[in-house]
């Protein structure tokens, strides 16, 4: 609510990526995206960066960081604003247009995630290849000399290359401001995550009995990779807010994406 000069902020706001700062007491920029409201100004989404000396001045609390399964390094606390006063000029923009600002955000971060999903699976990949190659088992040959082993690993590197080049052609687009480049970064995010989490339960499926234990990397990648679809919006938003919603326009060009008009 705008108050005189101040905006002033209530709520509580579970998963903030890397707000809880370096001492646990909040970070040095915080950006708010809250409903605002008050004398002269629509009702709307707004976006409002906080200061660390603001959150010092009271009104704000780092209640606990989610304990999560993997990405352990990506604190995500949970946040309560209890009457926080923040000056008025820390508005992004105009008051009520927070949501427009927010997809453009989202729509960067999503090529990221794929990426990330591509990261998490070559490693997955070199570990369970180096793996087949060297061992025996108690057999004649390497374990990759076995079709079944041979297969497995050929599909997870089909699925990775897939995910690969859609994630190269969504930065590139992004770069390039291409009209569909939205389009290609959601698609990048939910096929490449959707992909990474099978992906490395059949790398683990080749290695057997020893990926299980964290001392091997494949274990705590798997942690990792069953964050991506679930967090940046989570894939079953993204297909409702941002796919189904473009599907639905009567204006849509399928091939818009795919051949990156400018
Ligand atoms: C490590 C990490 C960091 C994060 N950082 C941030 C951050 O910095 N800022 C931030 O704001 N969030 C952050 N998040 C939160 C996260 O991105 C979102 O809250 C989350 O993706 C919301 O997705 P959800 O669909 O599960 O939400 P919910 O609304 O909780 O939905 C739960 C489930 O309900 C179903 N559902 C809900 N609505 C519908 C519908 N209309 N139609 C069909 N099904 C529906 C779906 O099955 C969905 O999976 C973070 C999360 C993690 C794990």
């Amino acid at each position: 609510v705008l108050d005189g000069d101040d905006w002033v902020i209530t709520g509580r706001k579970q998963w903030n990526s890397n707000a809880t700062g370096w001492d646990g007491r909040g970070a040095d920029l915080i950006s708010v995206v809250c409903r605002t409201s008050g004398p002269g100004v629509a009702d709307g989404i707004s976006v409002i960066m906080v200061e660390r000396a603001q959150l010092e001045a009271g009104g704000f609390t780092v209640e606990r960081a989610h304990d999560t399964l993997g990405h352990r390094a990506h604190l995500s606390p949970v946040l309560t604003f209890d009457g926080l006063r923040v000056p008025r000029q820390n508005l992004i923009g105009e008051a009520g247009n927070g949501r427009t600002y927010v997809e453009a955000g989202f729509g960067a971060t999503a090529a990221l995630v794929g990426a990330f999903s591509v990261g998490v699976m070559r490693k997955a990949f070199e570990i369970a290849l180096d793996f087949a190659r060297a061992e025996k088992r108690g057999g004649p040959v390497a374990i990759i000399d076995h079709q079944a082993v041979g297969y497995l690993l050929v599909d997870v590197k089909t699925k990775m290359e897939a995910a690969r080049y859609l994630v190269w052609k969504a930065c590139h687009a992004l770069d390039a401001q291409a009209p569909g480049a939205l389009e290609l970064a959601v698609h990048a995010k939910i096929f490449g995550s959707e992909a990474c989490v099978p992906a490395i339960y059949d790398l683990m499926r080749v290695v057997g009995i020893e990926s299980y234990s964290h001392d091997m990397r494949l274990a705590a990648l798997l942690q990792d990779a069953v964050c991506y679809p679930l967090f940046d919006g989570g894939n079953i938003g993204v297909r409702r807010r941002q796919l189904h919603t473009l599907l639905k326009d009567t204006e849509y060009d399928q091939l818009l994406a795919a051949e990156g008009h400018l």
